[in-house]
């Protein structure tokens, strides 16, 4: 057994961590995976007691101890329900890291991750050929792995580099949609900007901009990660703005957490990093204190009972579950119910979707029963992530509800209609978000 002071930093902080833990089991009941699978080694106990043993090398780092670390949605509810203050973000991907370097990571995730995502360019052109692939109008299917289906036209073919201000100039913000956004919901993309153009911001949409890097850190591919962490603040240190916001909550967390471990005191980028770090503001919070400010906006109303699910990366990682309720609240006759187990993940993930459909099919139709037990009309989510996963998992239950970003029902409210203080104002279809059906490849 090796002495705690002979291991690595990293492995000696996850070692302090494992050793708050009083094998309760109280995370078990908010893990989706362990509620699906049923298997203690997958449930977050489980996983404790393995890096545990594999950090004081009772066991060897397998292929089986890869799989199990994977088998994880990084949702991070266990740390929020552990009673002993367990932080499972300073376990989970570190474990991924140590195995990967250890044992060697999945090669087809691994290539995906390092090699076709990395790149911008790589990974433009993976997107315009994946539209070919087989699958349906959702998902594509490669060798037994699902991915979602990118839409017709990127975010970038609909929305100019810089979008003026409309109205009352309140300053510039960069716009940082993420890559679901640019390849998948364009069209929930372009809303986004339109809203904050209509609120009186300039938005810059850097064309160079790349993936932010979240997807290679949560995989333990640090040395990717940094790279490309170091070419977006290269990017954004280049431009001239006020404010930095990502409709994609992933985006937006990984600024501020991933980028932080990335880029620690005395790495070369540090300060580059805090000065745009200062700018980076949570989109939600941003677009509710411009909403806030204006006096009138001319809100219509939308009268649907509405239900939000709280996306992980909002609730569990920032804590910031409150902010879609509070922007759906300036709509008038829209009401909103709460639902039961909203600490559960959709059962994207990420990767996760990708690599383990069956199981997160599961876990995604597990939250919708508890989304739907209301009968509300319309689910509202705050990260594409699970705007993808709720609405392929409802469609292929044939489920009676609507799932929207809250962006939206917002942009539904504000500029969805011919409203005539902003008719022509808009160059995007007039079509109203609850009477049609029409899907991004329409758009
Ligand atoms: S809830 Fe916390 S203390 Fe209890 S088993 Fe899980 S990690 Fe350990
Ligand atoms: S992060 Fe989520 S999926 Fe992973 S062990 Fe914790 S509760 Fe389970």
């Amino acid at each position: 057994m090796t002495a705690i002071e002979e291991l690595s930093p990293e492995a000696q902080a996850a070692l302090t961590e494992i050793l708050k833990c009083t094998s309760c089991g109280l995370c078990k009941d908010v893990c989706p995976v362990f509620a699906v699978s049923h298997r203690e080694a997958e449930s977050p106990r489980g996983k404790v007691n393995l890096l545990q043993a594999l950090l004081e090398e009772k066991i060897d780092s397998t292929k089986e101890g890869i799989d199990i670390f994977n088998r994880c949605l990084l949702c991070y509810a266990c740390q929020d329900a552990c009673p002993a203050g367990v932080k499972t973000e300073k376990l989970w991907v570190p474990a991924r890291d140590l195995l990967a370097r250890e044992a060697g990571a999945p090669f087809f995730k691994s290539y995906i991750l390092r090699k076709l995502l990395s790149n911008p360019e790589l990974a433009k052109l993976g997107y315009r050929l994946a539209k070919k692939l087989p699958g349906d109008d959702n998902r594509i299917h490669v060798r037994g792995k699902i991915l979602p289906r990118p839409a017709q036209d990127r975010l970038d073919k609909l929305l100019p580099e810089i979008l003026e201000a409309r109205g009352k100039f309140q300053g510039t913000v960069l716009f940082f949609p993420g890559c679901l956004l640019t390849e998948i919901f364009p069209r929930v993309g372009y809303q986004a900007a339109e809203l904050l153009s209509n609120l009186g911001y300039r938005v810059i949409t850097p064309k160079k901009r790349g993936c932010c890097g979240a997807p290679q850190f949560n995989n333990g591919e640090m040395d990717v990660a940094r790279e490309m962490a170091s070419r977006n603040i290269e990017l954004f240190s280049s431009l001239e703005f006020d404010a930095i916001v990502s409709p994609d909550a992933t985006c937006g967390g990984a600024f501020h957490h991933e980028y932080d471990l990335l880029f620690p005191e005395g790495s070369p980028l540090r300060q580059r990093y805090q000065e745009v770090l200062s700018k980076v503001k949570d989109f939600g919070e941003f677009l509710y204190d411009a909403i806030f400010r204006q006096e009138s906006l001319g809100f219509q109303p939308v009268d649907k009972l509405v239900t939000v699910h709280d996306s992980c990366h909002l609730s569990h990682s920032q804590h910031k579950a409150d902010i879609p309720r509070r922007l759906l609240a300036f709509i008038p006759d829209l009401t909103m119910v709460e639902s039961d187990r909203n600490e559960l993940c959709c059962g994207f993930g990420g990767s996760y979707a990708t690599f383990f459909p069956d199981e997160s099919r599961k876990i995604a139709q597990r939250k919708l029963g508890y989304l739907t037990a209301g009968n509300c009309g319309v689910i509202a989510v705050g990260s594409p992530g699970c705007l993808w996963k709720l609405r392929t998992e409802a469609a292929e239950l044939s489920l009676d509800v609507r799932i929207n970003h809250y962006v939206e029902i917002l942009w539904e409210s504000l500029l969805g209609r011919p409203l005539q203080e902003q008719s022509g104002k808009s160059n995007y279809s007039q079509a109203t978000l609850f009477d049609s059906n029409e899907d991004e490849a329409n758009f």
